[in-house]
């Protein structure tokens, strides 16, 4: 093995002094600078892009993460915010230069109010965790990313999560109060409040899904729900994916918002089966879970009502999930869909784009074209009813020229996406994966708007810089290489 290459002095030099300016404000076991602790941080999700940090700070307490946005932004020295590291857009990944500050250590349940039906918790509490403690309560947090079991709450504030029950409950946005955190310069900011609307400009809105580049959270409150007494899912299949993407349209249209609408196709269902054995028709080019929540009277009819729907929109077969056991079987697939993709392939990439439901089965068809153009699998997962796609493009990274294809399948999903009325993410947010995505999508002075609001935050662009937000240079560069590309249509014009 190589030895590791020693910094140039001058970085080095910094290195130091940064160090010894944190180790004033921090326990010892709160700074890791070694590169043996620093590697677990060098990526989240979306590993394909690795960076190992300056150093790594693991505050315990709200104070502590004050001065060191205050040291931070004294030094100029970039920040990344970090929750559990399962986003899927590079958000989390280090900077060179910079420090990583994960919350993990911010991660205590601070109030629960049943009668309010809030819960007061810190950045690093673990999603699923609101629910097991809202739970004697006969509540939940209804927002239930397929990675709730691991992603905190400061993570799905900042990428503005969503779950396979938020087309009836709502995303991250609807079910978030109020925010708590420490700008750039280290001082407390308070978004929303305790009531459904709060006076002043709605920056909790704005706030909600800047993917850690406007503060860092140090608390939310979120809101809570009753636990619906019954809830039902229905499995069912299509022989073609395409009366599947119609049937979806079909059911919203019928006036029902079902608890969770997702639908999974051939390629996935197959992938799945064997390794969850959740009891998916393995023959059926598509199948659509469809639930119901609610009080029973209520849910035997909607389930009755949605398999109508479903069997005059062209459901080959349908099942209905006779018991809670049954019911979980059924989600267990879906939920599991990523790692089984493991299973089929040494790697995978997940795509994350919004299309209008109307358009479901024209993109599908359009998918399955571009896996004949880039000669690679992709299997189709999606939360149907919101219209949000994640195709899992299958690659080996150690075959040449694979990764490369991998990408630009992905970037030519992005901009079918685009093409229908959609958008580049639907719930992974842009991170550092679809920065040149966003000038497709936004004219120069929509983005130019994006970098207005940054400033307003944090005037020396040192939290999470170069995410999400692309620099007006880099679109115009992008306008380029997609003019010379052919491809300029997906790059809106100004003023279009
Ligand atoms: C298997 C799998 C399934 C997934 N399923 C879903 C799904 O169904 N729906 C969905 O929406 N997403 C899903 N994701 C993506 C991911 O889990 C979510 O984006 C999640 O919200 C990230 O939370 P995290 O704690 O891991 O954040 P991280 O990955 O650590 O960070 C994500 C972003 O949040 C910022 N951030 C973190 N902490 C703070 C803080 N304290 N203050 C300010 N900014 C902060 C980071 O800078 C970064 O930009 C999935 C991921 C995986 C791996």
């Amino acid at each position: 093995m190589n030895a590791p290459l020693a910094p140039p002095p001058l970085l080095h030099a910094r290195k130091q002094a940064i160090l010894a300016a944190l180790r004033g404000l921090l326990p010892p076991h709160c700074l890791l600078s070694e590169q043996e602790d620093t590697r677990p941080y060098e990526c989240d999700g979306l590993t394909a892009y690795r960076q190992l940090p300056l150093a790594v700070a693991l505050p315990e307490t709200e104070a502590q993460l004050m001065a060191l946005l205050k040291a931070c932004s004294a030094l100029r020295v970039p920040i990344v915010p970090r929750g559990a590291g399962t986003g899927l857009s590079g958000g989390a990944m280090p900077i060179a230069d910079g420090i990583v500050i994960s919350t993990a250590k911010m991660s205590r349940i601070l109030a629960l109010d049943p009668l309010a039906r809030t819960a007061r918790v810190q950045p690093g509490v673990r999603n699923l965790a609101i629910s097991e403690a809202a739970a004697a309560h006969a509540l939940y947090y209804a927002p239930d990313p397929s990675s709730q079991i691991a992603c905190t709450i400061a993570g799905n504030v900042a990428e503005n999560s969503g779950g396979v029950h938020c087309l009836k409950y709502g995303l991250t946005l609807h079910n978030v109060m109020r925010v708590r955190m420490v700008s750039m310069d280290g001082e407390i900011i308070e978004l929303g409040g305790a009531a459904l609307d709060a006076p002043g400009l709605d920056l909790l809105a704005v706030f909600i899904g800047s993917e850690g580049m406007l503060g860092v959270v140090t608390e939310v409150t979120v809101r809570l729900i009753p636990k619906p007494p019954l809830a039902r899912v229905i499995m069912a299949s299509f022989d073609d994916v395409i009366t599947g993407g119609d049937a979806v349209a079909e059911v919203i249209a019928a006036g029902i918002i079902p608890a969770g609408l997702e639908m999974m196709d051939r390629t996935s269902v197959r992938m799945v089966e064997p390794f969850v054995k959740a009891g998916y028709d393995t023959n059926a080019a598509a199948i659509l879970l469809c639930e119901s929540d609610g009080m029973p009277e209520e849910v035997e009819e909607e389930i009755e009502r949605m398999s109508e729907v479903l069997l005059r929109a062209g459901a080959s077969a349908i099942a209905v999930s006779g018991s809670e056991a049954e019911r979980m079987r059924f989600w267990s697939g879906r939920k599991n869909a990523f790692p089984a993709a493991g299973r089929l392939s040494p790697d995978y990439y997940c795509m994350d784009g919004t299309i209008p439901r109307k358009r479901l089965a024209e993109v599908l068809q359009g998918i399955a074209a571009m896996e004949q153009t880039y000669g690679l699998r992709c299997a189709n997962v999606f939360h149907a009813g919101d219209g949000n796609l994640h195709p899992l493009i299958m690659f080996d990274a150690n075959q040449p020229g694979e990764f490369d294809r991998a990408e630009r399948f992905g970037e030519a999903i992005l901009a079918l996406c685009v093409e229908v009325g959609g958008t580049i993410t639907g719930e992974h947010g842009v991170g550092i994966e679809k920065i040149d995505a966003m000038c497709g999508q936004f004219t120069v002075n929509e983005v130019a708007a994006f970098i207005g609001v940054k400033r307003a935050f944090d005037g020396a662009f040192l939290l999470n810089p170069n995410k999400a937000i692309p620099t007006l240079d880099r679109c115009a560069a992008y306008g380029k290489r997609q003019a010379r590309g052919g491809v300029f249509k997906f790059v809106k014009q100004v003023g279009a």
